[in-house]
C-alpha cells in the first residue's frame, strides 16, 4: 500500500498533521499502536467513570475571536469553530511557597497586582520582562542558548520571586532539569500567564473525537492497534540505482545523503506500509530507535528526556469548593528554592501541582469532586520495584500527594469514594515515550528534520508541548513542509 504521508502516532500533534495533510490532498494514514487515540493526553474507563489521562488544563485559552494566539490559529487551520471546544475559563490559579502566594488568572491584572503586592520592588522589573518577551512571530520551539534562570537572575532581586515564576513553567513544559531555554520560557509564559487556563467541556474526549471526526472528514484513515515496528531507510545510492542513475554518479549523491532516504514503514503484524513522508511523535530517541542504527547513528540524541511524574486522581462524593478551595491549579513548593529534577527517590513531595477539574467555567455539571496531584518522579526507582513493591509504593505515592494537597490546597484525606494512580512507567507503557519522558528529550529539533530525508519529528520533540503546543506543532511541521514541496529533503 503507498501513501503520501504516514503519520506514527495519535497524539494530538498527530491528529493535527494528519487534518493539515488531508486538507493538502495527500492520502495519510496515522498508525497508532494502542486501542485509543490522543497519546498523553487521552482518556480512559474505570470505576464506571470517565477519566482523562493527562488533561489538567488547556493552556493558551484565548477567546473566540483571537484569530492570531495559538489557539485562534489552530482553530483556523483545522476549520474547527471555537464554540465547539465549550471552554470554561479558569477561577484562579496560585503558585504556593512556604508563608507566600501568587494568584494569576486568565486576567493578567491578577498576577500583575500580585506581584506589586507580595513583591513591591519588582513590579517595574515585572513590567520591563512582559515588554521584552519575544512575540510568537519569534518563536518557533528552537533553542536559544539562553539559560531562564541566569535572565530572570539578570532581571530580578528577588531570588523568590524567580523560583515563583519558573515553578508552573517547569510543570507545564519544562524537559530539561533545573532550568528552561529563554525562548521555552517565552512560550510557555505567554500559554500560562498571558494566555491561561480553561477546560473543554466533558474533558479531553470530546475535543479529540472532534478531531478524529475533522480528520475523517478530510479523508484521512486512521488505524488504531497499529504499531509501527520499524522506519524503512533506504541508502540514496540504492534508490538512485533504481533510478537507472550511474553507479559512480549514484554514490555521489549518497554521499550527499548520509543518513538515507525514508521508504516507508513496517508495522507489528509485518505488514509493509510504502510512504513518500514519515511524520513521527513518537519522540527523537524513539523515533532513531525504530530506524536501521547505520543511518540513525550520529543524527540526534541517545539518551531520552530526564524528567517523569507520578499522578494521583481522587474522586470524592463533595467537590472541592465545599472541602473549601475554589482555585483550579496550585502549583507548590515547600522551600524557597525550586528543584526541578528527577528525585533521588522514587516521587519527590516537595513540590507539585494541584488541580481540579470542578472550578472551571464549565457549561457541564460535575455531580462528583476530583483532585489530581501531580509529583516528580523517578522513572528507574520505579522500574527497580518488584510488582508487590510496585503496587505498595503506588499506594505510599499516593499519601504523600494527599498530604501534600492538604498543606496547599485542600484535604481529601478519609473522603476518597475512587482512587487511581499512575507512575512513569504507565506513562512509558501507554504512550511508548522512553523513560515515561512526559516532555520529552531535553534537546528539540524545531524544524521537524531528523537528518533522514522524508522523515520528520512532530509534537514533543519539535519543540512545542501541551494540547495546543502539540496540535501547532504538527500544523506547522505539515506547512512547512508543504511550502518546501511535497516529498523534499527533511
Ligand atoms: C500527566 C500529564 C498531564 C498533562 N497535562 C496537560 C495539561 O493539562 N494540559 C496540556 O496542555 N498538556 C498536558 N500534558 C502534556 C500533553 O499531554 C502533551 O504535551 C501532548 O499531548 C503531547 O502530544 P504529542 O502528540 O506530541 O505526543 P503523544 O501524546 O505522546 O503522542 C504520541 C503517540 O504516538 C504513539 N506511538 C508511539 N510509538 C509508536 C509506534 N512505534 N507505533 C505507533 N504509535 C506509536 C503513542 O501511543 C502516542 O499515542 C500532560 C501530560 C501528562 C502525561
Amino acid at each position: 500500500m503507498r501513501y503520501d504521508a504516514l503519520i506514527i502516532g495519535a497524539g494530538l500533534s498527530g491528529l493535527g498533521a494528519g487534518i493539515r495533510l488531508a486538507q493538502f490532498g495527500k492520502r495519510v494514514a496515522i498508525l497508532e499502536k494502542h486501542t485509543v487515540w490522543g497519546g498523553l493526553n487521552s482518556f480512559y474507563k474505570l470505576g464506571g467513570r470517565l477519566f482523562d489521562s493527562g488533561l489538567h488544563a488547556l493552556t493558551n485559552y484565548a477567546p473566540r475571536g483571537e484569530r492570531t494566539k495559538p489557539l485562534g490559529r489552530i482553530l483556523r487551520q483545522l476549520r474547527i469553530d471555537h464554540d465547539a471546544l465549550e471552554l470554561g475559563e479558569q477561577s484562579w490559579s496560585a503558585v504556593r511557597f512556604p508563608g507566600i502566594e501568587l494568584r494569576f488568572s486568565n486576567d493578567l491584572a491578577l498576577l500583575r497586582s500580585e506581584i506589586a503586592r507580595a513583591f513591591p520592588g519588582e513590579a517595574d522589573a515585572f513590567e520591563r520582562l512582559l515588554a521584552d518577551l519575544p512575540g510568537y512571530e519569534l518563536l518557533d520551539g528552537s533553542s536559544s542558548g539562553r539559560s531562564a534562570r541566569a535572565e530572570l537572575a539578570g532581571r530580578f532581586r528577588e531570588p523568590l520571586l524567580v523560583e515563583m515564576l519558573l515553578c508552573p513553567l517547569c510543570y507545564y513544559g519544562g524537559a530539561r532539569e533545573h532550568d528552561l531555554d529563554w525562548q521555552q520560557f517565552a512560550i510557555l509564559f505567554r500559554a500560562i500567564f498571558l494566555e491561561g487556563f480553561a477546560r473543554p467541556a466533558g474533558g479531553i474526549r470530546p475535543v479529540l473525537d472532534l478531531l478524529v471526526k475533522r480528520y475523517k472528514a478530510e479523508g484521512g484513515e486512521l488505524r488504531l492497534r497499529a504499531g509501527v515496528a520499524r522506519i524503512v531507510v533506504e541508502r540514496g545510492v540504492d534508490r538512485a540505482l533504481d533510478r537507472g542513475v550511474d553507479r559512480g554518479i549514484a554514490r555521489d549523491f549518497d554521499r550527499g545523503a548520509a543518513h538515507g532516504r525514508v521508504r516507508g514503514v513496517v508495522l507489528e503484524n509485518g505488514e509493509e506500509l510504502d510512504a513518500e513522508h514519515v511524520y513521527s511523535s513518537a519522540g527523537w530517541v524513539e523515533t532513531l530507535a525504530l530506524c536501521p542504527p547505520e543511518h540513525a547513528r550520529g543524527v540526534g540524541p541517545v539518551e531520552p528526556g530526564p524528567l517523569s511524574f507520578f499522578e494521583s486522581l481522587t474522586v470524592t462524593a463533595e467537590e472541592p469548593r465545599a472541602l473549601g478551595f475554589d482555585g483550579t491549579a496550585v502549583f507548590f513548593n515547600d522551600s524557597p528554592r525550586f528543584d526541578y529534577r528527577s528525585p533521588d527517590a522514587l516521587v519527590d513531595p516537595h513540590s507539585g501541582v494541584i488541580c481540579t477539574p470542578n472550578n472551571y467555567a464549565t457549561t457541564e455539571p460535575l455531580t462528583e469532586g476530583l483532585l489530581r496531584v501531580t509529583l516528580l518522579a523517578n522513572h528507574a526507582k520505579w522500574r527497580a520495584l518488584d510488582p508487590e513493591r510496585y503496587v505498595a509504593e503506588k499506594a505510599r505515592a499516593a499519601e504523600l500527594a494527599l498530604a501534600a494537597a492538604a498543606r496547599f490546597a485542600f484535604d481529601v484525606r478519609g473522603k476518597a469514594v475512587f482512587q487511581d494512580t499512575f507512575t512513569p512507567l504507565t506513562i512509558e507503557r501507554f504512550t511508548g515515550h522512553a523513560g515515561g519522558a512526559v516532555y520529552g528529550s531535553a534537546h528539540k529539533r524545531p524544524d521537524g528534520k531528523t537528518g533522514i530525508d522524508g522523515l520528520s519529528l512532530v509534537g514533543t520533540d519539535q519543540g512545542f508541548v501541551g494540547i495546543v503546543g502539540a496540535l501547532l506543532s504538527g500544523i506547522t511541521v505539515v506547512n512547512r513542509r508543504a511550502l518546501e514541496g511535497a516529498g523534499s529533503a527533511s
